[in-house]
């Protein structure tokens, strides 16, 4: 091979993920993990699991796995699509429904890996400003030539946003695919998942993950619920890549966390709880606090330099996140953890203000 011989590598973008210090003093608080274990039945199902038959492939349709998910959320297994973690779903569902050159909606400050995405499977794109008070318009998502995209709640502005909303831009966009990620649902308080409307919308796909809520971020389970014929879709670009896609660890590990309804419940609120007493020892602070849905908050206050308070906290072993788009660079967000590492958190907080 000759020395001046370089390989031809497809031009991409990639998403760089939040740090992962492996430091265990390090307060974590940066990617919006679950600060819980995962459910002792998760670790007894893929302990058994590892010392069956791993020799032999997983199952390619995970039936266990997709009728767990199908009961929780009131569908039917035909309804609902596993890979591995959310961002393989997501990139499937992109190279699925987005048609190469028409454009793509979705909000200018959301999650950043649709570009990623956009970029690599050529979908053209219109990233579109939120509100001044960080909400979503409907109107502004209309019409779209490809397909709109959006977190609900909106990552990483914390922000629900209404069903009715996400109502009228399915009924705006009814030939093309509306792709709801709803990786931070079930810490919205009040808020609705947008499953209950996939009988009535064709259209609709809602994105989900075992990441947060279900406090499996490393086993890396994601699933989609919507029509069969979404979901038929995501299927044949799947086999296109892996038929297999979920080991049996995962699906062993994902399908007993969505049996174990009380474990989530207990976590879920735990982590809601925490949430609220976060928000006002921040808010007692001076900080202003987005209205948050997620195991996560969005914090400014004025007059700090919150690059400065990030390294900072930083020095102190505390991991939050700061963004460097300058709409949101006087910003924080901040994990929710366990109560006694958000103690930490705000006693480490007043040594750094
Ligand atoms: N969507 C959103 C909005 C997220 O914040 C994340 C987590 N970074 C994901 C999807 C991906 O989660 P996972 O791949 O762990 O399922």
């Amino acid at each position: 091979m000759s020395k001046f011989w370089t390989p031809v590598v497809k031009r991409t973008d990639p998403y760089v993920p939040g740090e992962q210090l492996n430091d265990p003093d390090v307060i974590k608080l940066n990617t919006n993990e679950n600060p819980y274990k995962p459910s002792p039945r998760v670790i007894e199902a893929i302990t058994k699991t590892a010392t069956g038959d791993m020799q032999k492939y997983p199952s390619p349709t995970a039936d266990e796995l997709r009728e767990a998910i199908a009961e929780v959320n009131g569908v039917k297994k035909e309804n609902v699509f596993v890979g591995n973690g959310s961002d393989e779903v997501l990139a499937f569902a992109f190279y699925a429904f987005f048609e190469e050159g028409k454009t793509l909606k979705f909000p200018a400050i959301s999650y950043s890996f649709y570009p990623v995405y956009s970029k690599l499977f050529n979908i053209p794109f219109e990233a579109i400003p939120l509100q001044d008070d960080f909400t979503l318009r409907a109107e502004h998502y209309f019409d779209a030539e490809a397909g709109v995209i959006f977190p609900n709640p909106n990552a990483p502005t914390s922000i629900y946003w209404p069903l009715e909303e996400v109502k009228r831009v399915l009924e705006a966009n009814p030939d093309v695919v509306v792709i709801v990620d709803e990786a931070y649902i079930d810490f919205a308080v009040g808020g609705e998942s947008a499953v209950s409307l996939i009988d009535q919308y064709p259209n609709l796909l809602v994105i989900q993950t075992t990441s947060k809520s279900r406090a499996l971020a490393g086993l890396r389970v994601g699933l989609a619920i919507g029509q069969p014929e979404l979901i038929e879709g995501l299927v044949r670009i799947k086999d296109s890549f892996n038929s297999y896609t979920v080991d049996q660890l995962a699906l062993a590990g994902a399908t007993e966390a969505f049996r174990d309804t009380d474990y989530f419940e207990e976590k879920r609120q735990a982590v809601i709880a925490t949430r609220i007493e976060t928000v006002a020892a921040l808010e007692e602070r001076g900080f202003d606090v987005l209205p948050s849905g997620a195991n996560f908050v969005f914090a400014k206050k004025d007059g700090v330099d919150v690059e400065r308070l990030y390294e900072q906290l930083k020095a102190k072993k505390v991991l939050v996140r700061h963004f460097k788009d300058p709409l949101i660079a006087n910003y924080l967000r901040i994990s929710i953890g366990t109560d006694e590492q958000m103690d930490e958190f705000l006693k480490r907080l007043d040594e750094a203000l």
